[in-house]
């Protein structure tokens, strides 16, 4: 098959934002949310999923699908990116920290409409690559570092919003501790290679945080420190 070419995708990804409309429709009775808002659907719009796949794997980057990027994990399914970015309700001035930038889709994502974004990855050769290709498609708002994600980045905290997209046992403390107050955490919280539920919690002025289960998820695993795939 010879290469698609940029028309081409761009009809693809046209037809990949209906299909995610239609999918958030479908979901409403557990997600809450009836629609994405303009700015969500406006990134899921812009952005080149295609640059953030392997060459070889360009044709399938417009399935609402999650697809694999190497070491064992993989990029997230477009509907569960949207959805999770409509959850955290980033404002244009917000600062929102991620966990697990894998191939910085979903960081772009972010970008398109939050004021700042920190990401963290445990994989150094992800979060190496994941920089250069942001860095090429021109983010000049997004901040990425290899690390574990589990501690967060105490030096830019507090947070507006912090999103997780691998699954933990139960939310890191240090990230409940980094969200300011008003913050908009989500992440799927289950054990490892099971099933897991996306949670969406606020925190509460007083500290606290108030949950909300949202969904049923599969994420690959947080890695702790040392344990990171090679
Ligand atoms: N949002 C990414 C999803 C990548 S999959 C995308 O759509 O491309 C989850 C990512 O989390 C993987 O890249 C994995 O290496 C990373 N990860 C797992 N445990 C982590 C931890 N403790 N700290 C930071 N990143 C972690």
């Amino acid at each position: 098959m010879p290469p698609k070419t940029e028309a081409e995708l761009a009809r693809e990804r046209a037809r990949m934002v209906d299909e995610i409309e239609v999918e958030v429709r479908e979901t409403r009775k557990w997600t809450g949310r009836d629609r994405l808002s303009p700015r969500v659907i406006a990134a899921m719009a812009k952005i080149p999923r295609h640059r953030f796949l392997a060459p070889a794997d360009v044709a399938y980057a417009y399935l609402n699908r999650p697809w694999t990027i190497g070491f064992g994990q993989t990029i997230s399914q477009p509907y569960i990116v949207a959805l999770m970015t409509e959850l955290l309700d980033l404002e244009p001035d917000g600062r929102v920290l991620e966990i697990g930038t894998g191939s910085g889709y979903q960081t772009a994502v972010l970008a398109e409409i939050a004021f700042r974004v920190y990401s963290i990855e445990a994989v150094e050769t992800l979060a190496e690559r994941a920089r250069a290709r942001l860095s090429e498609l021109g983010y000049r708002t997004i901040q990425v570092r290899a690390g574990d994600g589990h501690e967060g980045w105490l030096e830019l905290a507090p947070f507006d919003a912090v999103i997780v997209t691998a699954a933990a046992e139960r939310a890191p403390p240090a990230l409940v501790a980094q969200l300011g107050p008003g913050g908009r955490l989500v992440i799927p919280v289950g054990r490892p290679y099971e099933s897991q539920t996306l949670v969406r919690a606020v925190k509460n002025d007083d500290g606290t945080l108030a949950s909300e289960n949202v969904l049923p998820v599969a994420f690959v695993p947080m890695v702790s420190k040392g344990n990171e795939p090679r």
